[in-house]
């Protein structure tokens, strides 16, 4: 039996995306409303559950008592790989198998005597059966949008697109031919914005494509939740969260959530991170070695997948830039499941230099006083991340909204470089010199960590992101969560 105290608390229910730029950011809310007095279940899928177990360690998920986790099938055949799943056989599984199995969990909750009852369900914005499960079952709904704003309102733009007649593309010429190079003007709060930043689903010649048809609907999906929550601050996206606010007024931006975390009292067990990879903990005393500012770190997150070419493109940027450079290489990160493989003349040339490894603490190694430019994928945690911490970027972006990110950061936010996505050794060398060297690189370094300090203002005390994460949720009185506690 929980305790009368245990059983007054506010229960949410979260259940990110089951993938690690996901997992992370709503774990990290989860941390912060826990630490406000929830009681909090934590839904992942069977797959990452496993998956959590090997990376941390079987205590982890047994968590607290007002920390539990439970766990939903995916839909997917059973595996136990220590990768990334297939994004659009996952996104098609779990719209089409996850809402039964999440009802009957919810429900399992609501009738045990061991937890407090559901007060509200914080689905990722992109499980938009959690918002169908809280809707059917008179629970609030809240989603949580983990991505930026910026991509959300390219998201909503699809069916416009398509309504336009801009998209499907009449054949595969669009790639290379300059359609992707049109200025599209008459989106509110997104300057700057040509056809290829939208974000990638939009590359499409027939409009039958799993995932053009699942990010567009389930971010129109959001806007009839009882409030989004962000992952960004006012001040970094704030043309297009006025756009926003003009669509559907009860929006909260709580970012850099990490930031954020500082506040609060975070137990010790879940602050360790959500990792998925076991972590690499050596590259942070590796770093220690070098001069202030004066070295390169690539990671490309946790989907990214590129051609053998590619990658040895970038082994050989990295090498002849004479840098020293700590390279994160998933195991999985050559497309069609191949391990990564590199010459050993690469090896040689590096030796002194180079540090390989499949995973690592992001957060720490970004904060590391030796990184002087991250070369990133930019998705949106990485973006916040480094923002955070004020390290110019070099952009590859890969997919989804990541080459919105990209644009903004090389635009709006003036932090970054875009390098080709047929990336040459040759850019990587000269990119890698103009931000450690250049005029160019000095101004971003400059600007970023003039964003460094909005980041930690907007979740300082009184910050705007501070004072999101306080504020009362904006509701008829019969669906505030509690009286007592402001929503987070
Ligand atoms: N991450 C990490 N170690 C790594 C690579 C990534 O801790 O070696 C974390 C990173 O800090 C971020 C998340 O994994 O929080 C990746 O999310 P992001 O949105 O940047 O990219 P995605 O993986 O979704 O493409």
């Amino acid at each position: 039996m929980m305790s009368a105290c245990e059983a007054q608390k506010p229960h949410a229910v979260c259940v990110p995306y089951p993938a690690q730029g996901h997992v992370n950011p709503l774990m990290r809310l989860a941390n912060l409303l826990q630490s406000r007095g929830f009681h909090i279940t934590f839904v992942n899928t069977e797959f990452n559950h496993r998956r959590l177990i090997r990376s941390k360690g079987p205590d982890f998920v047994r968590g607290l008592p007002d920390f539990l986790f439970e766990t939903i099938p995916d839909g997917l055949p059973q595996s136990d790989r220590d990768a990334t799943q297939d994004v659009p056989a996952l996104c098609d599984s779990t719209r089409k198998t996850c809402l039964a199995p999440f009802k009957e969990l919810v429900n399992k909750l609501n009738s045990s005597q061991e937890v407090p009852p559901v007060s509200c369900i914080i689905s990722d914005g992109v499980m938009g059966f959690g918002s169908k499960a809280a809707q059917d079952l008179g629970i609030l709904d809240v989603q949580f949008w983990t991505a930026s704003a910026c991509g959300f309102m390219g998201y909503l733009q699809f069916s416009e697109l398509a309504k336009r007649g801009i998209i499907p593309f009449k054949d595969e010429n669009f790639i290379t031919d300059g359609t992707l190079d049109m200025p599209v003007d008459w989106i509110p709060g997104m300057k700057y914005i040509r056809l290829r930043d939208f974000p990638s689903f939009i590359r499409i010649t027939n409009l039958d494509d799993i995932m053009f048809n699942f990010m567009g609907p389930e971010a129109q999906n959001c806007l009839k939740s009882s409030a989004i929550l962000f992952n960004t601050f006012k001040e970094l996206e704030h043309e297009v969260l006025d756009a926003i606010v003009a669509k559907f007024p009860n929006i909260y931006n709580i970012g850099p959530l990490h930031l954020l975390g500082r506040h609060f009292h975070e137990n010790q067990n879940k602050s360790l991170g959500s990792s998925l990879w076991k972590e690499d903990t050596k590259c942070l005393e590796w770093l220690n070695k070098w001069e202030p500012n004066s070295a390169v770190y690539v990671n490309y997150g946790s989907v990214t997948v590129m051609t053998e070419q590619h990658l040895i493109e970038f082994a050989w940027g990295l090498a002849n830039s004479k840098r020293p450079f700590l390279w994160i290489v998933r195991p999985d990160v050559v497309m069609g499941g191949e391990s990564a493989t590199l010459p050993p003349e690469f090896y040689n040339e590096v030796k002194d230099r180079g540090y390989l490894t499949s995973w690592c603490s992001q957060e720490q190694v970004l904060a590391h006083p030796s990184v002087g430019v991250f070369l990133t994928h930019c998705g949106w945690n990485s973006t916040t991340e480094t923002i955070s911490t004020g390290v110019p970027v070099i952009c590859w972006p890969f997919f989804a909204e990541q080459q919105t990110n990209c644009r903004f950061a090389c635009t709006t936010w003036g932090i970054g470089m875009e390098v080709n996505h047929d990336v040459k050794r040759e850019e990587i060398a000269e990119f890698v010199k103009e931000m450690m060297e250049g005029d160019e690189g000095k101004r971003m370094r400059e600007k970023a960590l003039e964003w460094k300090k909005k980041a930690v203002e907007a979740t300082d005390t009184g910050g705007s992101s501070y004072n999101d994460f306080n504020r009362d949720f904006n509701l008829h009185s019969d669906q505030l969560i509690s009286p007592h506690i402001a929503f987070i």
